[in-house]
C-alpha cells in the first residue's frame, strides 16, 4: 500500500507554487500497451534515447494555447494491477484522455469500459475526456476505423482524435485540445 503513495506524492510540490486552479491534472487511461507512455514523453518532452514502455509518471509543462498559458501535470499510471491505484486516478483529474490502440480492437472496447467506470466514479462533475486512437501510422493492421472511433466519442460524449506518437502525429493537437476543453468547462462554471 505504501509503494503506491509516491505517486500522489510528486503531486504537492506544484500545487504550493502557483495558484491553485491553474495546474489542470490530466490523466492517461487506457490498456496496457496502447501508447499512453509515449504520448506522455512527447508531451514531457523526454530527450529520445530510452524507449517507451518504462514504469509511468507524472510530467508537468506549460504550453501556451490560443496565447495563453497553461500549466499541465500529466499523470502517466500503469493502472492495470492496482485497484487502490486505479480508483485514485479515477478522483483525482481534471481532464481524462482515454486511450486505445486503432490495431487493437480489445483495446477500444476496454476504453468504453473506462469511460463507464470514469461516469461512474464521478457522476456529478461534468470532466473532459477526449478519447484517443493511437498508432495511426500502423494502417495495414488497423482493426478500428476512425468511422467506429468517433461514433464512439459521441456516445460517450467526448472528444474524439487520432495520434500517432511514433510519427508525432496530432500529439499536440491532443494536449491543446485537452486545454481548450477544460476552459470551455470554466467559462460555463463562470457563468
Ligand atoms: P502504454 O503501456 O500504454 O504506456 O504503451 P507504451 O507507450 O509503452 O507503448 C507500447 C508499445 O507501442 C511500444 O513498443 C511503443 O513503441 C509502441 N507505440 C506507441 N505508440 C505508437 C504509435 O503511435 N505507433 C506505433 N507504430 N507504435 C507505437
Ligand atoms: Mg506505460
Amino acid at each position: 500500500r505504501q509503494a503506491a503513495v509516491p505517486r500522489s506524492d510528486a503531486l504537492e510540490p506544484f500545487s504550493g507554487s502557483r495558484p491553485e486552479g491553474h495546474v489542470h491534472k490530466v490523466v492517461l487511461l487506457g490498456e496496457h500497451g496502447v501508447g499512453k507512455s509515449c504520448l506522455a514523453q512527447i508531451f514531457g518532452q523526454v530527450e529520445d534515447g530510452h524507449d517507451c514502455d518504462e514504469a509511468g509518471g507524472t510530467y508537468n509543462r506549460c504550453i501556451v494555447v490560443d496565447e495563453e498559458e497553461a500549466t499541465i501535470l500529466l499523470y502517466d499510471a500503469e493502472q492495470d494491477n492496482n485497484q487502490w491505484q486505479r480508483e485514485q486516478c479515477l478522483r483525482m483529474g481534471d481532464a481524462y484522455i482515454i486511450v486505445y490502440s486503432v490495431t487493437d480492437k480489445t483495446s477500444f472496447e476496454k476504453a468504453s469500459e473506462l469511460r463507464i467506470q470514469l461516469r461512474s466514479a464521478r457522476q456529478t462533475d461534468n470532466i473532459p475526456i477526449i478519447l484517443v486512437g493511437n498508432k495511426s501510422d500502423l494502417v495495414r493492421s488497423r482493426e478500428v476505423s476512425v468511422d467506429e472511433g468517433r461514433a464512439c466519442a459521441m456516445v460517450f460524449d467526448c472528444k474524439f482524435i487520432e495520434t500517432s506518437a511514433s510519427l508525432n502525429h496530432n500529439v499536440q493537437e491532443l494536449f491543446e485540445g485537452i486545454v481548450r476543453q477544460i476552459r470551455l468547462r470554466q467559462d460555463s462554471k463562470e457563468q
